[in-house]
């Protein structure tokens, strides 16, 4: 359990950071390599860090990336 808080406060900190990065947006990351996600809603893959406003908009079937427009 303290260790799942733990893991919880990291990733807070980590989304806050995230935040004031978003003008500086390619820093160290590799958008290329970047971890991709299973949208249960149109079965393709997105890139983590959208796949919950995708699966939102998805959902909702406004979704405009994925391939299969519903
Ligand atoms: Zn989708």
């Amino acid at each position: 359990m303290n260790q799942l808080m733990t893991d919880f406060e990291t990733l807070e900190r980590l989304i806050e950071k995230g935040k004031e990065q978003t003008i500086n947006d390619n820093d160290e990351e590799e958008d290329e390599t970047e971890m991709t996600v299973y949208c249960v809603t149109c079965g393709s893959d997105v890139q983590a860090r959208t796949a919950i406003r995708h699966m939102e908009r998805c959902y909702n079937k406004v979704c405009d990336v994925c391939p299969m427009k519903i």
